[in-house]
This record gives structure tokens, C-alpha cells and sequence, in this order.
């Protein structure tokens, strides 16, 4: 055992456009994290709070027991929210993401779903150490879009997994060394929504009391139009350890572009903010696709498979009309899958389809379409 030493600061903050704070925080001896609720009226507040209780229980665990049950204690905090939002007809739909780390023997075991992040910071540089569950990550790393087209999306929150929309989640997990001087950050989306990494470097740097940091990334978050709840986590690691990272900055200076990219980003938020963030945040309950189930079109929920594959499938309505029937490129759009915000306009469409389908009494060579 090495003789790592943990100090952390925290702080949440409903911000200035929402009304409750559905992310929820924990800071213990070794165990912290982040969850950041979704759902409407204050399903998201009971769905982050009820997952972070598993989490929490880690801290009266040795570090070492703690560790090895990160993984099962985020499977659990799904399995709670899942079960709790199928008994509660007014939290139907809730979920959470969670960002969860626990620091043993010199290493910080990492569990992570949804789009929260972790970073580290070590000698003055931060890197994420999670991945974003979202679709533009997935269309980054598909090379579809670009990462500053990515930091702008309309559709950025839009996850791809989260705690408490499927029965079973999957949980990334990561370890990585940690060396005295190291700090942790754990945050929601509404902190880097509009601080870019570089930023966070700078603050989460700067100083040596960690709630004061935690309080100054939140206030900056406000400035700049506060368009989410904020929370943020910072953990540092003080006392020898055993390895041998460089020892980390503590007075990282500012990034001298904040001024102009403050402006650009209360340009954005001001137009995004009231629109696209609030109306996007949602889980792959209120999508839906059209697609195919044997030859039959039918409706279902979540994501077209090749757009999202880890969401399981939900079948919510079969329409009785054939694949084989319908003109062959619209047979292969349909089997593609054309995703719908809303079931109603997901039936629209399948009106069309219908509406395309040759007549019964049609030539029975079919027609052009
Ligand atoms: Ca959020």
C-alpha cells in the first residue's frame, strides 16, 4: 500500500436556466462521483439521487472492497432506477448518468455511463478519462463531424446510454495509475457544456482550496449563461505514492483566449440554451424509429440499430404492412430505420407508408413508384 492521501472539494449548482437540480454528487473518503439526472418534473432529481446511493455505500467499504464492487454497484443503481421508474407511473421514462470513481492503492478505478466526464490532471495538461455516451461522440469517432462541430451540436446531449433506461447497462470501467500531485475532475454536462477542456485545465489548477475551485468553475459556468445544473468534483492526491509522474502544477495560469471564447460561448448559449439543450436532453425513451420486424414495418423505440447498436430494441407497435409490399427503395429505406423525436410522428410516417403501398387491386406487376 502506498501512502496516498485524498483532499477533495465539491459543488453543485442549479444554474440559470432550470428551475430544480437534477444532478446529484458524492464526496466521501475514497468514493466520489457524478450523476446528472433526465426526466421531466423531478423524475431526473429522484433518478440521480437514488443512483448515487449505491455509490455512496462504497465509502463504508475499505478501498480495496470498494474497488472490486465499482462495477456492481452502478449495475445495481441501474437496476434501482430501471425497477423504481417501471413501478412509478409519474417517473416513467427517469434515468441518470453516473461518473464514479474510487481511488485504491494508488489507482483510481473509473465507472462511467452517460455523458458526465472524468479528467486528469497531471502536470499542468488535463485528459478525459471517459468516454461520452452521446451520439455526436459517436459521430467524432465515426469521423462524421468534427470535434468543435461536436462541442456545438444542437443534438449533443442526446445519449446513447444511460442508468435506468434498460433493465442491463454497460458500464465502462477504467484504472489508471495516479502520483502525488494528480487531481481528479468529475463533472456534469452543464460545466462542460460551455468549459472546454483547456479551460477546466486552467481552473481545476489553479489554487490550492478545492471547494473554491469548485465554486469558481460553477460561477464561470454561470456567467456564461449557467444553461444546465453544474457540478463539479475535484479530488487530489497528496503524499508519496508509488509511482513517479511529474509532480503536477498547482498554479496552471489561464488560457489567455478565455476572454474571446467566453463571448463566442454566450453567443451560442443564448441561442441554444432555451431551445436545443433543453428540448435534446432526453434518454432513448422519447426516440423512436420505424423499422422492420421480420417483413412486417413496425414502430419501435429507441435508436435505428446501425445509428446506435448497444440500445436494445423496443417493439412498440407492429402496422400490418409488408416490406415486400411496399416499392423497393422504400422497402430499403424502411429496413434502414428512420429515427422519429415522438411516436406521433413516427405514425405519420407509417401513414405514408401506407399510403405508398400498391392497392390491392393494382397492376400486379406493381408501378413505378
Ligand atoms: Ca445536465
Amino acid at each position: 500500500m502506498s501512502s496516498f492521501e485524498l483532499r477533495s472539494g465539491s459543488r453543485t449548482d442549479v444554474g440559470r436556466a432550470r428551475e430544480q437540480n437534477e444532478d446529484a454528487m458524492f464526496a466521501g473518503l475514497h468514493t466520489f462521483a457524478v450523476a446528472d439526472g433526465l426526466g421531466g418534473h423531478r423524475a431526473g432529481e429522484v433518478a440521480s439521487n437514488l443512483a448515487l446511493e449505491s455509490i455512496q455505500a462504497l465509502d463504508t467499504l475499505s478501498p480495496t472492497r470498494a474497488a472490486a464492487g465499482l462495477g456492481d454497484a452502478v449495475r445495481k443503481a441501474n437496476r434501482a432506477v430501471h425497477d423504481q421508474s417501471q413501478r412509478d407511473p409519474e417517473l416513467k421514462g427517469m434515468g441518470t448518468t453516473m461518473t464514479a470513481v474510487v481511488v485504491e492503492s494508488g489507482d483510481a478505478h473509473l465507472a462511467h455511463v452517460g455523458d458526465s466526464r472524468a479528467y486528469l490532471l497531471r502536470g499542468g495538461r488535463i485528459q478525459r478519462i471517459s468516454r461520452d455516451h452521446t451520439l455526436v461522440a459517436r459521430m467524432v469517432d465515426e469521423g462524421k463531424i468534427s470535434a468543435e462541430e461536436a462541442a456545438n451540436h444542437p443534438q449533443r446531449s442526446i445519449l446513447t446510454r444511460a442508468l435506468g433506461a434498460e433493465r442491463d447497462v454497460d458500464v465502462d470501467a477504467a484504472q489508471i495509475p495516479l502520483a502525488s500531485g494528480d487531481r481528479l475532475v468529475l463533472c456534469s454536462d452543464g460545466l462542460t457544456g460551455v468549459l472546454d477542456d483547456d479551460e477546466i485545465c486552467a481552473f481545476a489548477g489553479d489554487g490550492d482550496d478545492l471547494d473554491e475551485i469548485c465554486s469558481r468553475m460553477v460561477n464561470e459556468a454561470n456567467t456564461r449563461g449557467g444553461p444546465d445544473n453544474i457540478t463539479v468534483v475535484v479530488v487530489e492526491v497528496t503524499g508519496s505514492g508509488g509511482t513517479s509522474a511529474p509532480r503536477s502544477r498547482q498554479h496552471a495560469r489561464r488560457n489567455p483566449r478565455l476572454p474571446v471564447r467566453a463571448l463566442i460561448w454566450m453567443a451560442l448559449i443564448a441561442a441554444a440554451a432555451f431551445g436545443a439543450i433543453f428540448v435534446a436532453r432526453t434518454v432513448t425513451n422519447n426516440n423512436f424509429y420505424v423499422g422492420v420486424t421480420g417483413d412486417e414495418v413496425a414502430i419501435f423505440r429507441g435508436f435505428p440499430p446501425e445509428e446506435i447498436p448497444r440500445i436494445p430494441l423496443r417493439l412498440v407497435e407492429k402496422t400490418g404492412i409488408k416490406v415486400s409490399e411496399l416499392p423497393d427503395w422504400l422497402g430499403v429505406k424502411v429496413r434502414k430505420g428512420a429515427p422519429y423525436k415522438s411516436l406521433s410522428e413516427a405514425r405519420a410516417y407509417v401513414d405514408d407508408l401506407r399510403q405508398s403501398k400498391p392497392k390491392p387491386s393494382a397492376s400486379p406487376t406493381g408501378e413505378e413508384p
